[in-house]
């Protein structure tokens, strides 16, 4: 006979090691009910999308054969659910880790209020972020503004963030998988349709995938991290961002991984320096997204609220399906649509091209992303967006409009990015290959590159378009 179990329900922290929540249940004594609710009744605008939902099928299914098939699934309001299964389950707690989207914080406030009501025990715990977004002021108490002092300052002036907890003593006894929970398939999380074969070779969700990233980030990434980044077709880069995102790994665990590197190879400093300062950006998107509930939708800097956008279908879609005749946008859109990601220079320069060179609406790119990107995070892609339109916080000023030959030349010199995604292009000399419209006729013909054939002309003509915008910001 099982005495009475506690709740263990995860959310964005689908994983083992280093989980606050999972520590604290096992604490307890008692047995555990492992819960996960796919809640898209309190989602509103922002349920998960397309390629989320596809990393998300991939590792609840890891996270169940870590939990010996004990996961209990569950599709619907979750501020229902929760009491339904306490009492079903005369459960006598529940634990989880905090997560800091606007509906969640307000969703979950109000399921702790209904336990506590009723004499059920609530912990939550800190998984996702290296400072609580509370924590972290300026002296005179008002939120930071501005990356640099947010973060040597607010966090680091805190001390180093607290190092990854290990691996719990007690051996978990896990509650029976309760009869009325689904299957992870009844979710419906994979696509109907089979666009995801390009996801399979380069991702592997789960708790295990995300420590296997780190470790050959740590092995082949770290060293020439802060030149290499900016390169896509180097392998300088994590490729953490979904593991993060979904909590298969803790930034804390990251960060002491790298911190540990540092100490072992102190010619490796600044580059891992600056990849903790990238984890640093993102504790600065929570912090921005917790003080301002509307970054998603709302520009932070109000005088962009009237901002006179275009409205055309037809540039969207090109770009959206990597079409608008400029290679290293198509390469970058494309990368999207075929794997999930995209690298981060390229993210700026097609954030930038929609925004400053079609003057279309920066939220028109961020739901593209949302529904496209295998890291969807809404913290991070408001405020990526908000800051490539201008219009966030600490943001790139409206005049810096990047000119995508120029980014691709010195980004991808040798053109190797295109020629992976764009391949009509690849046959095509580096000279040209940034612009091919420029090439001789003798060129193109020798490359199999037919122009407005079989590769478009460029959809606008950069140069304009950059007057355009600078005349129209200028005016705001
Ligand atoms: P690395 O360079 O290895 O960095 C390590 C980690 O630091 C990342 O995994 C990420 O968690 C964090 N990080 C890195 N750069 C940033 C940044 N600029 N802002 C916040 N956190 C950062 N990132 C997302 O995780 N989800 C998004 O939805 C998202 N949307 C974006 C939209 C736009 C328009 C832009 C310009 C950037 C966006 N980013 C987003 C930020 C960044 O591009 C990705 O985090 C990064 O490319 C992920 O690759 P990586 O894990 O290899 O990064």
């Amino acid at each position: 006979m099982l005495d009475f179990p506690v709740i263990l329900w995860f959310r964005q922290d689908l994983r083992l090691q280093d989980n606050p929540a999972y520590h604290a249940a096992l604490e307890s004594g008692s047995p555990i009910l492992p819960v996960f609710i796919l809640d898209d009744d309190n989602a509103g605008l922002w349920k998960r999308g397309a390629a989320s939902r596809w990393w998300l099928y991939h590792s609840l299914s890891s996270l169940n054969k870590s939990l010996n098939g004990t996961l209990a699934i569950f599709r619907g309001d979750a501020t229902k659910i929760i009491p339904e299964l306490v009492e079903a389950a005369c459960a006598h707690a529940v634990f989880w880790n905090r997560c800091y989207e606007p509906w969640r914080i307000a969703r979950d406030s109000k399921i702790k209020t209904a336990l506590e009501q009723s004499s059920i025990a609530v912990k939550s715990s800190n998984a996702s972020l290296l400072y609580e977004p509370w924590t972290v002021s300026k002296d005179d108490g008002t939120p930071y503004k501005v990356f640099t002092p947010f973060f040597r300052k607010g966090c680091l002036g805190r001390g180093e963030p607290p190092v990854p907890l290990g691996l719990p003593h007690h051996v978990p006894t896990f509650f029976p998988r309760l009869k009325q929970s689904l299957h992870i398939d009844d979710l419906d999380l994979l696509p109907s349709i089979k666009w995801d074969k390009g996801f399979h070779d380069i991702w592997t969700p789960g708790e295990h995938g995300a420590r296997e990233r780190l470790g050959q980030f740590l092995d082949h990434g770290l060293k020439g991290y802060k030149e290499g980044r900016n390169h896509p077709d180097r392998e300088n880069v994590s490729r953490l961002s979904p593991h993060l995102h979904f909590g298969e790994i803790s930034p804390r665990t990251a960060w002491h991984a790298v911190r540990h590197a540092m100490e072992a190879d102190p010619t490796i400093e600044t580059d891992g320096d600056c990849f903790l300062s990238e984890l640093g950006w993102r504790e600065f998107s929570y912090s921005l997204l917790y003080t301002h509930p509307d970054l998603p939708t709302q520009p932070l800097q109000h005088k962009f609220a009237g901002f006179p956008w275009d409205k055309n279908d037809k540039a969207l879609r090109a770009w959206q399906m990597g079409k608008t005749g400029y290679p290293i946008v198509d390469a970058g859109m494309r990368q999207l649509w075929q794997t999930g990601w995209m690298h981060n220079r390229v993210r700026m320069i097609v954030a930038s091209f929609l925004i400053k060179d079609l003057m279309l609406p920066w939220t028109a790119g961020e739901e593209w992303f949302w529904d496209t990107l295998v890291d969807a995070d809404l913290a991070n892609n408001a405020a990526s967006w908000q800051w490539v339109a201008g219009c966030g916080a600490d943001a790139a000023p409206y005049f810096r409009i990047f000119n995508p030959v120029t980014q691709g030349t010195k980004f991808d010199p040798d053109g190797n990015y295109i020629r992976t995604f764009v391949p009509e292009l690849a046959a095509l000399p580096a000279k040209y290959i940034h612009e091919p419209w420029t090439a001789p006729a003798n060129v193109l013909k020798q490359a199999g590159v037919e122009m407005g054939k079989t590769y478009p002309m460029p959809i606008v003509d950069h140069k304009a378009a950059r007057d355009h915008a600078l005349a129209v910001f200028k005016g705001l």
